[in-house]
C-alpha cells in the first residue's frame, strides 16, 4: 500500500515532465504526512518506465503491461488503474493535468466512488489534511478544496513541483489485470436528432413575435403573413419563455443573430437583449400599440396599432 500514488504518463520519449513533477509533489506531501509514495505505470513498456520512477523516490512502482494498453484509452486504463488501487489502496492519487490525466481521473473516480479535483495549481498539507488549489476566472481568483473522501484523485498543472533527481532504489511490482473485450470496445447508442427545420440565419424575411402576440395560438396570425412573404417566424425570449414557440426561434443575446433583408417586429418592445440580434437587418418594420415603444427608435417603418388588426390587414393587402 502507498498513501500517495502517482500516475505516470509516458510516451515514446519517456516519462512526461509533468508526471515527474507530480512525483515531486507526492514526495513533498509524503514528507509532511509521513506517508509513502508509490507510482502507477500502465502501458506496453511499463516495466522499462518503472525503473526510472523508482530511481526518483517512489518506494514502489506498480506496473500493468498488456498489448491492449499500448495506447491510452479511458476504459482499459481505468480498469487497470482500478485493479491496482483495489489490490494496493491509496488515499490520494496525483495525475498530470494533461489530456490523458484529466480524462482518466474522472473515469477512475466514477469507478471507485472517489473524489476528483482537476487542474490543481498547488496541493499543500497541514497535518493530515491536504488542500487543493485551483485557479478560476482566468486566474483572477482561486478556490481551495479539501476532500473527505476515502480516495481523492487530483490532477496537477505544470509548475506543481520540481522534478525529483534520480538516485534512489525502490521495487517494481507487476500487477496482472485482465483487459477484456468490454474494456476495448465501445457501444455508441445512436440518437436520432430531429432535422432542424428552422433556418433563421439564412432567412431573407423574418417576422418576430413578442409578448404582445398574447398567446401561442395567436402566432397563427403571424404565420399567415409569413406564408405570404415566404418568411420565417422568429421570437423574443418572452415569447419563448412563455412556451409559445420553440427556443430555436429565439433572436437576440441568448438566441440567434440574424441579418435578413426585412425584419417585422410584432408586439416586441425592443429590449436591448433582443435588438442586438436584429441590428444588421436591412429594413425593420415595427408593429406596436405603444407609440413610445423603444423598438420604434430603430425601426425604418412604424405601424402603431394592435397587431391583431394590423397583421390581418397586411395579409389582405398581399392576397
Ligand atoms: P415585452 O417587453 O413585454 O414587450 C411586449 C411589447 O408588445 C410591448 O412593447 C407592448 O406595447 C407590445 N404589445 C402588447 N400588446 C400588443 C398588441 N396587441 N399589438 C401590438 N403590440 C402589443 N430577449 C430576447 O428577445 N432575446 C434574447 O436573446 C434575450 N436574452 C436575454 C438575456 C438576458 C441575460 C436577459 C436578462 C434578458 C434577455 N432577454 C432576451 C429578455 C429581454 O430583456 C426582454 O425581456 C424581452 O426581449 C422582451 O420581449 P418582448 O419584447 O416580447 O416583451
Amino acid at each position: 500500500m502507498s498513501d500517495i500514488l502517482v500516475y505516470i504518463e509516458h510516451d515514446a520519449d519517456g516519462i512526461t515532465d509533468l508526471s515527474l513533477q507530480c512525483l515531486g509533489k507526492a514526495l513533498e506531501l509524503a514528507a509532511c504526512h509521513d506517508a509513502s509514495v508509490g507510482a502507477l505505470v500502465i502501458g506496453d513498456r511499463a516495466d522499462t518506465v518503472a525503473a526510472d520512477v523508482v530511481s526518483r523516490g517512489a518506494a514502489v512502482a506498480y506496473t500493468v503491461s498488456d498489448p491492449a494498453l499500448a495506447a491510452y484509452l479511458p476504459k482499459p486504463y481505468a480498469t487497470a488503474a482500478a485493479a491496482v488501487l483495489e489490490q494496493h489502496p491509496a488515499k490520494l492519487v496525483l495525475l498530470p493535468a494533461s489530456t490523458v490525466g484529466n480524462d482518466l481521473a474522472p473515469v477512475l473516480a466514477g469507478r471507485l466512488d472517489a473524489a476528483a479535483i482537476l487542474d490543481c495549481c498547488d496541493v499543500t498539507c497541514d497535518g493530515q489534511t491536504a488542500t487543493f488549489k485551483r485557479l478560476e476566472f482566468d486566474a483572477k481568483a482561486y478556490t481551495l478544496y479539501q476532500s473527505s473522501a476515502a480516495l481523492t484523485l487530483a490532477t496537477c498543472k505544470d509548475g506543481i513541483a520540481e522534478v525529483p533527481a534520480a538516485g534512489t532504489a525502490g521495487e517494481t511490482v507487476s500487477v496482472t489485470v485482465t483487459i477484456g473485450d468490454a474494456d476495448t470496445s465501445t457501444t455508441i447508442d445512436r440518437r436520432e436528432v430531429a432535422r432542424k427545420t428552422v433556418n433563421l440565419k439564412d432567412a431573407r424575411i423574418i417576422i418576430g413575435g413578442g409578448a404582445g402576440v398574447g398567446n401561442a395560438a395567436n402566432f397563427a396570425i403571424l404565420e399567415k403573413l409569413a406564408e405570404k412573404l415566404n418568411a420565417e417566424i422568429g421570437a423574443t425570449r418572452a415569447a419563448v419563455d412563455a412556451g409559445w414557440v420553440s427556443h430555436e426561434r429565439q433572436i437576440g443575446q441568448t438566441g440567434v443573430t440574424v441579418r435578413p433583408d426585412l425584419y417585422i417586429a410584432a408586439g416586441i418592445s425592443g429590449a436591448v437583449q433582443h435588438v442586438v440580434g436584429i441590428r444588421d437587418a436591412k429594413q425593420i418594420i415595427a408593429i406596436n400599440n405603444d407609440p413610445t415603444a423603444p423598438i420604434f427608435k430603430m425601426a425604418h417603418y412604424k405601424l402603431v396599432g394592435d397587431l391583431n388588426e394590423v397583421v390581418p390587414k397586411l395579409v389582405d393587402i398581399l392576397s
